[in-house]
């Protein structure tokens, strides 16, 4: 019976609603009525909370009444971003006909599903950031996954395939990702780990197989790519329900090709990301960015993602920095002219999906305008340098032509209620626009005789939507007209509006002429739109080549402003850094007040092992290494006076412990695992920096496990390496291993405090200053005295024990077992990951010199 009345009370537009969001359980359903968009049942109740809407109820009186809350139509889209940005979905659901044309229901239908991974935001702090859909899959042996990855609001999309989860973790961690889509077949730990990081799954089963995908398709031949990437495709044709003409032919890529830095390293060393506040500012890529354009700061972006390998590549980037470096006039000149460019990716998605309006063919036109002249400058540039840019740069002068004669400078945003088109462009929309002119002089004049008729000078003729033209009379002066001629329309407090014969049939001409003339606007808008749609590829190409050069115009300045100096790349396993310097650090010191250091590491250096007390520079003078080696390798100039690195293929990193916060393990389990990826990953072409390791367990276990991992290193792995260490017994360790080197940061005592000098010399450090160091933050006086008292005894006690054994070893002796192995016995990497670097052959004949 129950259920006999709740039936019953479902109205037949409830019925609708149900239906429709049985398709969309999972999304916020935006129900089209009228002026407002309405949620009901459970999105009410939890849209009125989240967005801080009132919460109603439909049907208030009957036995089921319906949790209802409403948005109006125009303000849809900051409540779509809120929602979407917590991580919901949002399925708009719009009316497809006109309520007065409509027989029975209204005819409803989704016309997107707005996602995290397919939202496009026009906001200013949006701008320099991709937003990224990755779809993902596996092999059907399991043994590897595909991951493709879009950004729907440039077009762009890539395909790889990747070997391992941790693989797949630090593709989607550089991409930001917040939603992938899958088939649903992803192991368990995946699945629970993505869910950790908060990224949202959807689930895709249906492949679609048409024109556009198999298009789209045309560069790839490996199956699982295929899949991948139609998967994807799948997921963004039917949540966005329309053509995406801006998507661009799929490009595959292997990981391998980049310069790898996994998730914590990229995190570390604050490359975009600040630890602490999460923001750009204080990051590597904050000082890099002097971009003029929005697609610029992207591309930039993404060059510190993915830093090269190809030497050839980075050389032809010098090379262009160079000369914009020494051309300073050209470089200002370019940078202006850079700023009148819009986002050209952006609008041309916005023409492919049909969303842009006339302002944004206005921004596209003032934005070519630029080109020719950016050319000419480009020109004046070293040619042998220049010349093949150039060459791809094709200005698309044809459709800045098309806009400039089409759409009106002062277009509005609206595209159906005309001013949208120029005159002179279209013969019959002149004409309309004639009529129209020459009715609202018409009724200009009608108004001057009608009052000198009359002799009411207050009377005044005016238009409504329900009444059309009319002459409006004050009460007042009624009397004067003559009833016969006047038809009275409408009555308002003091006043009556008429009609006459004439009126009315001049209103009928003028009222079509404007609905004609603005549908033929928005029709003709549309023809120019489209025309400029079929050219998409080539605005993206050019797109892509004024990023490039705004990236080299940014590097270029930064360089010149922070004296940074072109790298010398080497075949050698050699690193000679000059007078090196952490930039981000230093700009916020000022030039003035760092210290420059020198990196020295020959063929034969395998680890620096740095000491010193703390606070005095160990892990900013590590930290400045891995930057100058990530700037090299993006084809940056890099921070110091002369440069000499090799490639390197991975970079390594333990350092600093703000992440550890985040994922809840013991800082002391994270430094392991990291260290393990390290050992278990890095090969003689990586870098390696490990950061006081060991300092999160018990004195004598951190010790013991630092020196193995040393010892390691030093055995087997043959990656560059730099340890800072507080363990000063380490330094020992030169005596044994013959590619590990001491070096240490400068530090006097003067009158009881302790001056930084931040100078990196050689050796090892003679004290540890602990204490100093708790002085100078300002522990009380007398709870010093009490730890140099303690720390005097200790260093009795411990030259007494070293006395009466006569043995005065702190270490214990490099492990028999690594000495004894023979190269070629480890000269292979412990773990085979196959994302791993095959390009650098280990050549036998090196590792032997080396050990
Ligand atoms: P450590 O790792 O030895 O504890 P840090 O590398 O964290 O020390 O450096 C501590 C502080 O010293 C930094 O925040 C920075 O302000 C300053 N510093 C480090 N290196 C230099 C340098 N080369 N020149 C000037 N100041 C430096």
């Amino acid at each position: 019976r129950g259920i006999m009345a709740k039936k019953a009370t479902t109205t037949p537009m409830m019925a609708q609603y149900n239906e429709i969001k049985a398709q969309y359980p999972d999304a916020f359903l935006f129900y089209r009525l009228g002026d407002f968009y309405e949620l009901f049942n459970e999105d009410a109740v939890k849209g009125s909370q989240i967005l801080e809407l009132t919460l109603t109820q439909r049907n208030k009186n009957s036995e089921n009444p319906i949790p209802m809350a409403g948005v109006p139509h125009h303000a849809a889209q900051n409540y779509i971003d809120i929602l979407v940005d917590q991580g919901y979905k949002v399925a708009v659901v719009e009316q497809m006909e006109n309520p007065a044309d409509a027989e029975g229901m209204v005819k409803r239908e989704v016309v997107q599903l707005v996602t995290p991974g397919t939202r496009m935001k026009d906001s200013a702090d949006a701008a320099k950031e991709n937003n990224y859909l990755v779809g993902l899959t596996m092999a059907d042996d399991h043994q590897c996954f595909g991951l493709a990855y879009a950004d729907l609001s440039t077009g762009e999309l890539k395909v790889t395939r990747v070997q391992t989860v941790n693989a797949v973790l630090n593709e989607l961690s550089r991409l930001e990702t917040k939603e992938i889509v899958t088939t649903g077949d992803l192991p368990d730990d995946l699945n629970a780990t993505l869910t950790n990081l908060g990224i949202l799954k959807s689930k895709q089963t249906e492949f679609l197989n048409n024109a556009e995908v198999s298009y789209l398709n045309q560069n790839l031949s490996d199956d699982l790519e295929i899949k991948t990437t139609n998967l994807l495709l799948s997921y963004l044709f039917t949540t966005q329900k329309r053509s995406l003409d801006h998507l661009q032919i799929a490009q595959p890529y292997e990981v391998a090709q980049f310069l790898k830095l996994d998730r914590n390293s990229r995190a570390n060393l604050e490359i975009t990301t600040n630890l602490r506040t999460q923001k750009r500012s204080g990051t590597l890529l904050w000082l890099l960015d002097n971009t003029k354009t929005a697609m610029g700061g992207r591309m930039l972006k993404q060059w510190l993602e993915q830093p090269l390998l190809d030497r050839s590549t980075l050389e032809q980037r010098y090379d262009k920095i160079a000369i914009l470096i020494d051309e300073y006039f050209t470089r200002v000149a370019l940078q202006e002219k850079l700023q009148q460019v819009y986002d050209l990716e952006r609008l041309a998605g916005r023409i492919a999906y049909g969303t842009a309006n006339g302002r944004d063919l206005l921004q596209l036109r003032n934005s070519l305008r630029a080109m020719p002249e950016i050319i000419d400058l480009l020109a004046d540039l070293d040619q042998t340098i220049f010349g093949d840019f150039i060459k791809q740069l094709d200005p698309v002068s044809d459709l800045e032509a098309l806009i400039t004669e089409a759409i009106d400078d002062d277009a509005p945003i609206s595209v159906t209620d005309g001013g949208l088109i120029k005159s002179g462009f279209n013969q019959q929309l002149d004409s309309y626009r004639k009529v129209t002119t020459n009715g609202k002089q018409w009724l200009a004049d009608l108004e001057a005789t009608e009052r000198e008729a009359t002799g009411i000078n207050s009377l005044k003729i005016g238009y409504n939507k329900v009444f059309g033209y009319y002459i409006e009379v004050t009460k007042a002066n009624i009397d004067k007209l003559d009833p016969e001629r006047y038809t009275r329309k409408q009555t308002l407090v003091n006043a009556e509006r008429f009609i006459t014969p004439e009126l009315k049939e001049h209103e009928q001409e003028i009222l079509e002429a404007q609905t004609e003339s603005s549908d033929l606007e928005y029709r003709l808008f549309v023809e120019v739109r489209d025309t400029i749609k079929t050219n998409i590829a080539r605005i993206q190409q050019l797109a892509n080549a004024i990023s490039t050069l705004d990236v080299l115009l940014s590097l270029a300045t930064v360089a010149e402003d922070y004296h940074f100096v072109r790298p010398e790349l080497t075949d050698e396993e050699t690193i000679d850094i000059k007078d090196g310097r952490h930039p981000v650090v230093e700009k916020v010191l000022g030039h003035q007040s760092y210290v420059a250091n020198d990196v020295t590491m020959s063929p034969d250096d395998l680890i620096l092992l740095i000491t010193g007390p703390n606070m005095s520079g160990k892990s900013t003078y590590m930290r400045q290494l891995a930057l100058t080696v990530v700037m090299a390798q993006i084809g940056s100039f890099v921070p110091a006076s002369s440069a000499k690195l090799p490639i390197f293929d991975q970079i390594f990193t333990r350092i600093g412990a703000a992440d550890d916060l985040i994922s809840g393990n013991s800082t002391f389990m994270v430094e392991m695992a990291e260290a393990n990826t390290a050992l278990q990953n890095a090969t003689s072409h990586s870098l390696i920096l490990f950061d006081e390791l060991g300092r999160g367990t018990a004195t004598y276990d951190g010790m013991a496990l630092a020196q193995a991992i040393i010892e390691y290193v030093h055995a087997h792995t043959h990656a560059k390496t730099l340890f800072s260490t507080h363990y000063h017994e380490l330094t020992e360790l030169a005596e044994s291993l013959p590619h590990l080197r001491n070096i240490h940061v400068g530090a006097t005592e003067e009158n009881g405090e302790l001056v930084f000098s931040h100078k990196i010399l050689d050796g090892p450090a003679d004290q540890s200053y602990g204490i100093n160091v708790a002085k100078l933050a300002g522990l009380p006086d007398s709870l010093i005295s009490r730890a140099t008292e303690i720390l005097h005894g200790l260093e009795a006690q411990g030259a007494s024990v070293n006395e009466t054994e006569n043995e005065p070893e702190h270490l214990a002796e490099p492990s028999a077992v690594y000495q004894a192995q023979s190269v070629a016995a480890v000269a292979e990497p412990v773990d085979t990951t196959d994302d791993q670097l095959d390009l650098f052959q280990i050549e036998t004949s090196q590792q032997s010199q080396l050990v």
